[in-house]
Order: C-alpha cells, then structure tokens, then sequence
C-alpha cells in the first residue's frame, strides 16, 4: 500500500543542499563552551548543513546526566547567530516543543521513544499546528514500520509537510553488536508506504561505538537514504551521554572523507542500458521460478490426494527435516545464503502442508 502525503524535499526548506543532509552535534549540549566550540569547528566543514544537541535528554534509567534544560536553547540559538549552522534539539512533550518553537529552532526531532507513544507524539503535533517547522521522527524503539508511519501521519495531519524520518535501529532482544540493530527492511517497508518521504540515518544511535559509524554510513548511502545525522563532541571521552559513540569533529571529516556517496540513477545512458539488460534477465529468472514453483504445487497435490487415499498426514516431520537439510547443502554448494535457502523452504513447504490439509478438508 503506497499512501500519497505531500511530504516536502528536503530541498524545499535547505535549498542549497546539494549533498546528502548532514546533520552533526553533540549528544547532550553540556556547556556554553562545549556547544559554541564544537559548532565552529562543525561549520567549517562545508558538509555539514545542521547542529544538533539534546537539550532534554531521556535516559533509560534516572540518574544519569538528563540535560541542561532550557538554558540550551539560548546557546543553540548563539550557535546559530556565530556559525549560521541552522540548529536543532529534541523535543518529547507539549512544553518543550513550546520552547523550542518559540526560541526559533530550525529542526525539531522527536526521539525514540516518543515515537512509540502515540498520545506524545499528538500532543507535540497539536502545539505544531500552524508552523512551518521542520520535523524529523525517529524511528520506535520497536521495528514497527506502522507505529513510525503513524507518527508521520499525525505530524502532517497537524499541516506540517517539512517531514524527515531517521533509522536509529531498534532495541535488540538479545545481544548484538551494535547497540540498536539496524532493522533495513522497517525502513524499506515505511519507504514502500510513503515513497516521498526523505529519510535518513543515525549511524551513532544503531553503532553504540565509534568503530561501526563507518560501515552502518555507508551502508546507508548504498540503501539510498537522504542523509546522516552523527554525533559529535570536543572530546568523547568525556562526554555526559553517549561516550563510546561520539566523534571528534575531525575524525567526523575523517568518516565523510572514506564515504562514497550513490545516486538514484547514472545520468549516464551506458549505464541504462546495461541495467535495463540486467533488469530484463533477471525478470526472466524470475518468471522461470514461478514457473518452477507452480510445477512443485501440481505434484504437491498429487501426493496430497495420494495421502488422502491412503489416510496418511500432511505433515511428516521426517521427510521435513530431511529435506531442510538436503535443500540448506545444495544452496551451500551454490554459494547461496543458509538463511535465506532455510527461511524460504519453510515457506515453501508450509504452502504445501496448507495445500494439502485443504485437499483432505475438502
Ligand atoms: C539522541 O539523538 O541523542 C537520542 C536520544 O536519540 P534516540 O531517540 O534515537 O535514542
Ligand atoms: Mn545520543
């Protein structure tokens, strides 16, 4: 399902973008000095189009350092008028979006964990009624592509159309490498709905540690999305929030320095048409399995009936786990991915015991 929201570019609200967006600050504004120092490095990067810094920050756990508070407003607002880095912060309830309206912010995101919670993320498009804000939702800590949608959805209700939505990967049910696992298809699905809106990626919020930023960027850029938003600090290890995954603003150009940046399209005609030859073979390949698949059901049922006949159940678990087996080697010998060849003969072979307890039914 593709829904139709007019969703701006972020070209419309940064018309002198020409670069993916690039959004870079601090986790938590600390001090007046910290901010102001940290900007004017930031801005003499040329890449860097926005500052950020959390001036309300949630913590998982109380007690931990949870922001300045307001006073961080003036000194983005300090930012702004000694760098002309357009500035942005947090905001997670009614109030805050008051303040930061009011104090001029450029961007407003909406965290995480708001994002989660659809009565805070409608109290915060009520007070944004009437603005032209530029709004950026992160995505739920959980990978639900409708929950984030929703929250999209209730922003532009409200008549906001500077939408962008971040990927900051989602809360691991296990351990993982990262902190939050990058959960790609969530953000394919949410761009599958709303094709037009431009989303970007928090690599410092999936990675949890400076080593991965550069593999979860690039990747980014390989997947198409619009832009990255990093953390950056004068000195991370000293850092309130946040420490193991924030940047210095030098070894940030460092990272920008090793990124390779992919279009939509070449603009090149050699190009076309070398993909469009690859494209038409693999819609070939792709019509042949599904010719292949449709042969499989006609027997699939043959022995369904065959069962029936002889009162035999659809489901034998023997033949099934040598089957996996036998499937999972072949892909092996074919260098084919083990999940992939295991996810899709259970697909195949749930479809076949369905169709067969059907004919039984019957
Ligand atoms: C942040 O950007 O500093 C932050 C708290 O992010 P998230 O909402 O993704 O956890
Ligand atoms: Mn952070």
């Amino acid at each position: 399902m593709t829904i139709k929201l007019d969703i701006n570019p972020i070209k419309a609200w940064l018309p002198n973008i020409n670069n993916p967006l690039l959004i870079s600050g601090p986790c938590s504004l600390e001090t007046e000095e910290q901010v102001l120092a940290t900007a004017k490095l930031l801005a003499k990067d040329d890449r860097v189009h926005i500052y950020r810094g959390g001036v309300w920050k949630p913590r998982t756990r109380p007690g931990s350092f949870e922001g300045v508070g307001s006073i961080g407003l003036k000194w983005l607002q300090m930012v702004k008028q000694e760098t002309g880095l357009p500035v942005g912060t947090e905001v997670a309830n009614a109030q805050h979006t008051e303040e930061a309206l009011k104090a001029g912010l450029d961007v407003l995101w909406i965290g995480a964990r708001s994002t989660a919670s659809p009565f805070v993320v409608q109290e915060i498009a009520d007070v944004l009624k009437g603005t032209d804000a530029v709004v950026m939702i992160k995505n739920p800590v959980n990978p639900d592509a409708q929950l984030w949608m929703g929250a999209v959805e209730r922003i532009h209700q409200a008549g906001i159309k500077n939408i962008v939505a971040i990927h900051r990967g989602f809360t691991p049910f296990r351990e993982t490498k990262y902190r939050n696992y990058p959960n790609w298809k969530t953000f394919i699905e949410l761009k599958r709905m709303l094709p037009n809106l431009p989303v970007i990626c928090d690599p410092s919020h999936i990675a949890g540690k400076r080593e991965y930023l550069l593999e979860i960027s690039q990747k980014a850029f390989d997947m198409g999305m619009d832009g990255l938003m990093l953390e950056s600090h004068l000195d991370p290890s000293v850092a309130l929030s946040d420490a193991a995954q924030q940047l210095t603003p030098a070894n940030l150009a460092k990272l920008l320095d090793k990124l390779i940046i992919r279009h939509q399209t070449a603009n090149n005609p050699d190009f076309e048409n070398q993909l469009d030859l690859l494209r038409n073979r693999i819609d070939s390949i792709d019509s042949e399995l599904l010719e292949m698949l449709s042969s499989r059901v006609e027997i699939v049922k043959q022995i369904g009936k065959y069962k029936k006949d002889n009162n035999v159940t659809a489901l034998q678990i023997n033949r099934w786990t040598e089957l996996m087996e036998n499937r999972v080697n072949l892909g092996k010998d074919m260098d084919l991915n083990e999940t992939f060849v295991k996810i899709l003969f259970q697909l195949i072979h749930e479809d076949s015991v369905r169709m067969q307890t059907e004919i039984m039914d019957k």
